[in-house]
């Protein structure tokens, strides 16, 4: 039997009324065919979601599902995230994706003093192992970074504080992902590092994204994407391609898992999952 591997599907909290339970209609079930360790779901910045998170993991989480909330400290005090917190374990959660979060505009750049590594380190202070505690990861570098080894040096911090997990920023270069493990192999950070996959469903809408998230649309795909621009079905064709290829290619140098960017939307990421050989 081959390698197994870890995959996950993230959700944004649905802002219509009756959009979670479309969710859990018509996405997850589509989904957990797959099988999928858990489902994550964002946290918008500075905590604007923070009702809307909630109830999103509440409902997995009471549909039988691993549910992981996203978190960042944004604007909110210590004793608010840690109250957040408890309110997560009483409904079972044990797993949390700890983030610094991007700052919206009109908050201010002091936030930025509020990093992951410092959320890591307020969790296991005051919770101790409960929760299995995933970073994020940038192979292409985040757009913050100063240098590449300054941004290791963030990473590695989050390690020291507890995290146990990584899932990174999505790409689409293999060798991104590559050379990031090499150097956290070199500091001696030997956690499991997630590759994220950004399926891709439009021309604009990708080139938009990765522009805000600092994800590098290789030249070539770009020329190939620019040509295909005009039908949506040989974008979605092609896409679904570059991301299988970059799934099978990764896992057989060893990534430990997927997690899908699925903007609430399944068909893009089951097309991939359904193509993958080592499931
Ligand atoms: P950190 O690890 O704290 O910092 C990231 C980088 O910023 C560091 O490596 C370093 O280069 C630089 N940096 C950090 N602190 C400092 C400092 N004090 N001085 C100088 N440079 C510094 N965003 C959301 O708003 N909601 C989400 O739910 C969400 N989910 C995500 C899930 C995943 C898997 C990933 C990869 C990203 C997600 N993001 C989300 C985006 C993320 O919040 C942003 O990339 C944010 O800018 C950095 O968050 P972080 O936790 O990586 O921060």
């Amino acid at each position: 039997m081959g390698r197994q591997s870890r995959l996950s599907f993230e959700f944004f909290p649905p802002r219509e009324g009756d959009g979670i339970s479309k969710l859990l209609s018509n996405v997850v079930p589509r989904l957990q065919a797959k099988s999928p360790a858990f489902y994550s779901v964002t946290y918008g910045a500075g905590g604007t979601t923070r009702d809307g998170t909630f109830d999103t993991v509440k409902t997995l989480i009471e549909a039988g599902h691993d549910a992981a909330p996203h978190l960042s400290i944004g604007a909110d005090s210590e004793d608010t995230v840690v109250a957040l917190l408890q309110r997560y374990r009483d409904i079972g959660v044990r797993r949390i994706v700890a983030l610094r979060g991007d700052v919206p505009s009109g908050l201010g750049r002091s936030l930025r003093s509020a990093n992951a590594q410092a959320l890591v380190a307020l969790i296991r202070g005051n919770f101790g192992d409960y929760f299995q505690l995933e970073v994020a990861a940038y192979p292409e570098i985040h757009p913050d970074a100063t240098s590449p080894d300054s941004d290791l040096d963030y990473f590695a911090d989050k390690v020291a504080a507890g995290a146990n997990s990584a899932i990174t920023q999505y790409f689409y270069s293999p060798y991104a992902y590559y050379d990031f493990r090499e150097r956290c192999s070199r500091r001696g950070l030997d956690l499991p590092i997630h590759v994220g996959i950004m399926p891709i469903t439009g021309v604009e809408s990708i080139v938009r994204f990765s522009a805000k998230a600092g994800a590098d649309i290789p030249r070539w795909m770009l020329k190939k994407l620019d040509s295909l621009a005009h039908d949506d079905e040989a974008v979605r064709d092609f896409g679904c391609d570059v991301c299988t290829r970059l799934c099978e290619d990764l896992h057989a140098e060893g990534a430990p898992g997927f997690h899908f960017y699925t903007l609430n939307r399944w068909g893009a990421t089951r097309r991939i999952v359904d193509r993958l050989s080592f499931l």
